[in-house]
Formats: C-alpha cells, structure tokens, sequence
C-alpha cells in the first residue's frame, strides 16, 4: 500500500474547527486526529464514516458534573453518568469532589480516582476538593485536575454539601488560594455569602414559608447580594494571589460585570453558566409548574438578557452541565419544604441539545457552542491541545449532529437512573446522533457500546 492506512476517516461538508467550518475530512490514527485534510483524495482507511452535510463537532468536555460515587450511588453513579455522557455527545467529564468520602486527601483521591477508572465509559478527570490548605499539594501530586470549594456551612445535612467540601473562613480560603497557586491548577470556587444567605432564608421563610418559592426568592434577596458580595470577595483573593480563579454558577448582572473588568484587566479568571439557569429556572412559570424538579437556583428574569449576553460575548467562557441527580422520593420533599430537600437536577446528557436548539434559533453559532462546552473547558481544566479540539494531534473525540432532529425531551428516553430531570418536557432540535471516543464510535442513535471501564484518566501533564 503507497499510504499508511488510517484507522478511521469522518468526511463532512462541516467540520468545527479551531480555525473556522471547513469540508473536508479528518484522518485518525492509533486514537489521535493526525490530519484534517481537504476532500480531494480518498483516504485509505480501517473504518470511514462519511456525514454528508450533518456537522462534526469536538466532543463535549465538561469541567462540572456530579456522579455521587462513592456514596450516593442511589441516586446516580460512575457507569450510567457517563453512558449519559456519552449519550448526550460528552466524551470527557471532571466530576465534582461532593461525594462519600469527599476527596480532601491523596488516599482518597487515589480511591476515586480507581473507583472511577473501573466504571467510566468516557474520559474523565477529578476535581478535588480544596477545603484543607495543608492537603493541596499532595492532592496536585495524586493527579488533581482541579479544586473545588463551596463557600458554605455545614448546614448539618449529610447533602449536597457534606463536611468536607465547603468552607465560610476567608483566613481559610485565603490560603485554599495560595497553596492552589503554587500548583498551577485552577480553583473553581462556587460563591455564596453564608451569613447573609441565612438572613435572607429567614425573610423568606417568614415571608413566603418553607416551600420551593419561598427557596427560590431567598438566594436572590437583595438583588443577588449572597452571590455578589461572594464573588467580589474571590475575585480580590485573585487579584492579590493571582490564583487561576474559575467562577462557578454565574448568573447575575453585577457579577458578570465584576468577571469582565477582572477579564479585562487580563486576570487569568474564567467563569462558567450552567444549562439549568439557561433553559429552566429562568422562567418563573417553569418553577411553578415542576417546583422542586426544576431547583437549582432561579434566575430572575431580569437578569436573564444579561446572562445570555455574556453567553454569547465571551465573558462566560464555559457552560458546565452541572449534572447533579437525586431521587424523586428526595426532590417531592422540596413541594413543601425545599430547605431540606437537595438542589441540583441531571443535565449531562440534553444540554447539547439545548445548545443545538439556539444554534437553530439563530442565537449562537454552532462555533461559539463549541468554544463553550469542548474547547475552553478543556483549557480551563489544563488539556487544550488534547482535548476539545478538532486538531491534528489532539485525541480524536467527535460529535456528529444532527441538527433537523426535533424532539421533546423526557426523562424516559434518558439513562439517568433517578428517572426525571429538570429539562423535562422543553422542545429541542438538534440532537449528537453518533459519539467517537479516540477513533471509536461509542454512541449511534442513543445507543451508547462503550464498555465499562474504557474510559481514560486525564492527568494534569500526562
Ligand atoms: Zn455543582
């Protein structure tokens, strides 16, 4: 043979690539994209699927993802996180440090991390959690990608913010940012003011009472003053450590504007938007309607212009799926009382979807899709270049769309286990009709093959 044979060639009049849409055909040898070459030769290869028109994508990485394993396996674990993941067109996840025993030490970690390895389907990563600052550098040693920390109180419920992951002293976090500082990862924190959260809880107790309103209203008292006033604070940690600071949650006009004037001043700071405060909870109406099912956070409405904007302008650099399950049983509890019931929905497995469906609505480029949840979260979480890339040596995870397929999303025709979601119901168009994982097809037509424990370890530097 005059050519060495490529394992796999994708052809499309759509290829999304760093450098703009092109037709043309991508060449993959032993798991790696090689070359992204024009039409004009036939490639000698394994394996060629050919996309006609239907675009191809990087395959998705997200940097936000809550598989509650070890511990919460109840409600979702390893194996059908990522079988969602790759149903949804997710080929690299992070998951979140919220877990039984929570990552806080190297031992721990190391235990995730092969617990992980012995399920995932996808590629995966852990952040861990950056709660003990004398822990930092052993956990950056035992292949961190990442730290998390909750600005929270141990509320004395065992969820969603066990002891562990969170903390409420600024001498505490202060030195959470210079120990992650010197390791180079990013910190992702989730801002919230505690003290002036639990004022606003009473108002709104006292107000409204216990139910998923009164819940709602209460972490947006004041005008978003629990979150502002968190995230002024890390951003001002930033600026005196230079710690590479990663806003989770953003969902407020003056918060959006402290993240671009910080961006602006060249800050290596980031931020993220979740799909639930996109698509659900910023319409008031879907809240009554799914109550507790939708929650999360509510977004007012007149916040909504502001976020979707920074969406689009790049002040948001990342959308993190955020996926968190719970059972049913644990979220119907929130009817009445939401203050014990737990927040966070799943979500890894339509907010491509969702995303798609912009893209047809005109509001979002298919590019900007892909800036936002494949190649900037794989620079966020250090693999750009790897991952999140259609690009001659980055692994060769591709999505290929379909952008005519409409569909109401149902849970039903979910892998979740907890077998409802907060996306329930919304019309979509444009859906991943097949995953590839490193050269190989993992998912076609929502039926993901993918073995168990196929899924790789990233690490930092690996
Ligand atoms: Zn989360």
């Amino acid at each position: 043979m005059a050519f060495p044979e490529y394992d796999l060639v994708v052809k499309s009049s759509a290829i999304v690539t760093p450098s703009g849409i092109i037709s043309g055909q991508i060449a993959v040898r032993d798991e790696k994209i090689v070359g992204v070459l024009a039409r004009t030769e036939e490639l000698p290869a394994k394996k060629t699927i050919d996309a006609g028109s239907d675009p191809v994508i990087p395959g998705l990485v997200d940097t936000h993802c809550h598989f509650r394993d070890p511990g919460y396996t109840h409600k979702e674990d390893y194996y059908h996180g990522t079988i969602a993941a790759a149903a949804g067109g997710v080929t690299t996840v992070f998951d979140m440090p919220n877990v039984d025993p929570p990552t806080t030490t190297a031992d721990r970690l190391k235990a995730h991390l092969e617990n992980a390895q012995s399920k995932a389907v996808v590629d995966f990563g852990h952040n861990a959690s950056g709660v003990v600052p004398e822990n930092i550098k052993e956990l950056a040693d035992a292949g961190a990608t990442a730290f998390k920390v909750w600005m929270m109180k141990d509320i004395g419920r065992d969820y969603p913010h066990p002891p562990g992951t969170s903390l409420t002293n600024d001498a505490v976090l202060y030195r959470v940012f210079e120990e992650v500082a010197e390791t180079g990862l990013p910190l992702y924190v989730h801002p919230h003011n505690h003290d002036l959260y639990e004022l606003f809880v009473q108002r709104s107790q006292e107000q409204w009472g216990m139910d998923f309103r009164s819940y709602a209203r209460a972490l947006r008292g004041g005008d978003g003053v629990v979150l502002n006033t968190a995230i002024a604070t890390i951003l001002e940690f930033q600026r005196s450590v230079g710690t590479k600071l990663h806003v989770l949650h953003l969902s407020t006009r003056a918060g959006i504007e402290m993240v671009a004037r910080a961006k602006a001043e060249g800050r290596p700071v980031t931020a993220e938007a979740n799909p639930f405060a996109l698509f659900v909870t910023n319409d008031w109406a879907k809240i009554e309607r799914h109550g507790p099912f939708t929650l999360g956070f509510w977004v007012p409405e007149d916040d909504n212009p502001h976020m979707w904007r920074a969406v689009q302008d790049g002040t948001i650099d990342v959308v993190g799926s955020d996926h968190g399950p719970h059972t049913k049983e644990e979220k119907e509890v929130g009817w009445k009382d939401m203050y014990t019931a737990p927040g966070g929905s799943p979500m890894i497995e339509q907010y491509l979807r969702l995303m798609l469906t912009e893209v047809n609505k005109g509001r979002l480029s298919l590019e900007r899709v892909v800036e936002l949840c494949s190649s900037k979260p794989a620079e966020v979480a250090g693999f750009a270049g790897r991952k999140g890339a259609i690009t001659p040596g980055a692994d060769a995870d591709l999505v290929v769309l379909d952008m005519d397929h409409e569909e109401t999303l149902h849970a039903e025709h979910s892998h979740y286990r907890c077998g409802w979601m907060s996306s329930e119901d919304l019309e979509s168009k444009g859906r991943p009709r097949m995953t590839i994982l490193r050269g190989r097809v993992i998912m076609e037509d929502g039926n993901v093959t993918a073995e168990k424990g196929s899924g790789r370890l990233l690490r930092p530097g690996h």
